[in-house]
């Protein structure tokens, strides 16, 4: 059997999806799941034994011995607990047993979980329940359960929960106005999002060199290499042999789990490549994207290769992002960012849109927060990632439709007619005309948009969480309104064209990447939050915790708690980074040059001796300039040590910490490196400590 007929055989192979549900469930089982994972309708409890049962076979036939609740605690990566199916019987032996209580509800210790405070005022107990809307898996040979967590007081302590509430919510906005358009055939609406995935291979061998890489996911040193993407060579280059296994690998593993892996290509960085699924709804995109992630480096140590996620692996090349590609759809196929056909499907395409546009220009700030973090920092307004200013990409031609309607004008020169909603057909967006801009951090593509300010490492869900919340308020808003109206085309009209008066600002078509535009934004009154540090706080401004409360997607406790997460993890990383910073200095850098300095020393002393008039300058200059510079660096490091100490007198508040880590010790890092990557260049290659950005980079 050649490999293309084996692909639909293994895809979903370790998927407990609707295919052996329908096998293996009594009709009326299946049925009820299904009403729940479609509809989202309340699961009845006595269908959870039967549904247990059927997941343990089909799991054990499989060889699986363990199950676990698989869930997305605050910390980024995925967690689980495997037990084992085991029950014992009478007479000494066991049975393979899995109820429908063990597959409803677990209870993990949730004291080891971040929950920014929330574990100080209520109880250390925390319980994950099953999320029957995303199918279960099997992993490492444990029958996975995918799971929310949350606290005994109910609090959410996990990525999936809010996500779920902000679906839920989008979809009874959106319905709202479907109604109005007349539209009584949809039951369901649902996001979708299709992430792009970015990321480095680099070579095993030369990776466990390097302590920074180990602790931190990215070098903390290491000096320009005379070739890095100047040559612009690697996009979409032909992909190497090492790297083509991996992928081929790669593919086979995440069909296995029924993740629609489709696009492998080379990215602008040399060693970077890029992974892209076909879109899928918002909860199941994310927890493929989580497990695409982990799958990445599992691979990868199979091949002998390490999968950097980190969103700066390297200084002076790019670094890695995500594009978080999002539309809305309808349970009867019809996509709702996409202009139609008829005059009524194009007013409700305009008025969809109007959401988006008020929804980012209202809540830029929490667009913006919720792709802070450390490593994206790195990117974001660093000339190769969008911008940290927030702003849309709708292309010519739609621009100038909502201008025509903004300012009663006819659309095109050609056309003498004033655009009416409810009458006039729009003009087909094709793609490739809306798709050209590559710079703008949330740009239309025809039929959806893709946010393109998420760092590579993070989950999709916070970003997803914020979209699908602003435009359901947005939704809200305009629904309150039109249901109230006794002239809907006309007030149609209106609310399109005062949202776009009101919110244009946001609209940019130009160039993301130019000073210009930095000047330009701040006229317009944008924000321009270029840190980690400068942009949490918006999380909690009144206005967005009235949004999410009044949305009931995170309670005022809980937006608390995350604020207080995303800022402790921000200092941790910093702290980290520069701790390994000042142990690869002390124990590796400084050591290796003194030892190379002496070795010139020795040599220039031999050849005096051999020959009293021979000239030592190169070996002079040399030991200089290494003595000069390592005594810099030694001052730099011992200066960065010294900060180190004063964090403690810091800690009062997570705000103050995270800005002390910003302002002194990231600052000081910087210092430490220059210095650090200058002496590289100066060093012999066979006494430079760990491997360089030339091997690192190419060497594969
Ligand atoms: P590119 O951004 O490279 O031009 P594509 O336009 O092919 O690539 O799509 C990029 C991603 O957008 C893919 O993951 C694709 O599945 C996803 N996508 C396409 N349509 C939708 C949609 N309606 N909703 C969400 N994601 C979508
Ligand atoms: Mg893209």
């Amino acid at each position: 059997m050649s490999a293309s007929t084996q692909v639909p055989e293994i895809f979903g192979s370790l998927v407990f999806n609707d295919h052996v549900m329908k096998e293996r469930l009594p009709k009326e089982t299946y049925k009820a799941l299904k009403r729940t994972m479609e509809k989202g309708k309340s699961l009845d409890p006595s269908i959870a034994n039967i549904v247990a049962n059927a997941m343990k076979d089909w799991a054990v036939e499989k060889g699986v011995t363990h199950f676990t609740h698989w869930f997305q605690p605050m910390t980024g990566v995925t967690a689980e607990k495997h037990d084992s199916f085991i029950s014992p019987t009478e007479g000494g032996g066991v049975i393979m047993e899995f109820s429908g209580k063990e597959l409803v509800r677990g209870e993990p210790d949730a004291s080891s979980f971040p929950s920014g405070g929330l574990r100080a005022t209520f109880e250390a107990r925390g319980y994950t329940a099953w999320d029957p809307t995303s199918y279960a898996f099997i992993k490492d040979n444990a029958l996975c359960i995918p799971t929310v967590f949350y606290s005994y007081s109910g609090e959410a302590l996990d990525k999936k929960t809010p996500l779920l509430r902000s679906m839920e919510d989008i979809n009874r906005q959106a319905l709202r106005i479907l109604r109005l358009f007349g539209d009584t055939e949809t039951t369901r609406v649902t996001t979708t999002v299709g992430p792009e995935q970015e990321y480095f291979l680099v070579d095993k061998k030369l990776y466990s060199q390097r302590e920074d890489l180990i602790l931190t996911g990215r070098t903390l040193f290491g000096a320009k290499p005379p070739k890095g993407q100047e040559m612009e060579d690697h996009y979409f280059g032909s992909i190497k042999p090492r790297v083509m296994a991996y992928m081929k690998d790669l593919d086979q593993e995440l069909w296995k789990l029924g993740i629609l892996a489709k696009t492998e290509h080379n990215e602008v960085a040399p060693a970077q490549h890029e992974l892209a699924p076909i879109f899928s709804n918002t909860n199941t995109a994310t927890d493929h994207n989580q497990l695409t992630m982990e799958i990445m480096k599992k691979v990868a140590a199979r091949h002998d290769l390490v999968c950097l996620l980190h969103e700066k692996p390297f200084a002076g090349v790019n670094g890695s992002g995500k594009h978080n590609n999002w539309s809305i759809s309808t349970d009867t196929g019809a996509n709702l960012l996409e202009p139609g056909e008829s005059p009524r499907e194009n007013a409700q395409f305009l008025l969809f849109l109007s959401a988006v546009i008020k929804a980012v220009d209202e809540y830029q700030d929490l667009l913006r927060v919720s792709v802070a973090n450390a490593g994206n920092d790195h990117r974001l307004g660093a000339n190769e990632a969008p911008p940290a200013i927030v702003s849309m990409f709708l292309g010519d031609e739609l621009t100038e439709v909502l201008e025509s309607i903004a300012n009663d004008a006819p659309y095109s020169p050609k056309c003498t007619e004033v655009m009416k909603l409810g009458v006039h057909t729009l003009p087909r967006f094709p793609k490739d005309t809306t798709d050209r801009n590559r710079t703008s951090p949330f740009a239309f593509t025809g039929n959806k948009f893709e946010f393109r300010m998420l760092g590579s490492t993070f989950s999709i869900s916070g970003p997803n969480i914020v979209l699908n919340t602003i435009v359901a308020e947005e939704l809200s808003q305009f629904a309150d309104v039109l249901e109230q109206s006794a002239d809907f085309n006309a007030d149609l009209t209106k609310l399109v064209k005062t949202t776009y008066q009101e919110h244009k600002r946001i609209i940019f078509n130009g160039n993301n990447y130019s000073d210009e535009w930095v000047a330009e934004a701040e006229c317009r009154g944008l924000l321009n939050l270029k840190s980690t540090p400068d942009a949490l706080p918006y999380f909690v401004a009144d206005k967005n915790v009235a949004l999410f409360t009044k949305h009931k997607i995170f309670t005022s406790t809980e937006m608390l708690s995350r604020y207080e997460i995303l800022l402790e993890n921000y200092s941790k990383t910093i702290g980290i980074e520069a701790l390994t910073m000042c142990d690869m200095v002390k124990k590796q850098i400084l050591p290796a040059i003194s030892k190379y300095t002496d070795k010139l020393c020795r040599s220039a002393l031999d050849k005096r001796a051999l020959l009293p008039s021979i000239s030592c300058e190169m070996e002079e200059t040399l030991i200089t300039k290494l003595t000069s510079l390592s005594a810099s660096l030694c001052k730099k490091v011992n200066q960065l040590d010294d900060e180190l100490l004063k964090v403690k007198e810091h800690e009062g508040s997570a705000k103050e910490l995270a800005d002390y880590y910003k302002d002194v010790i990231f600052a000081s890092m910087q210092e430490v490196r220059a210095v650090a990557d200058e002496l590289e260049s100066v060093c012999s290659q066979e006494d430079w400590p760990f491997p360089t950005y030339s091997k690192l980079l190419y060497d594969i």
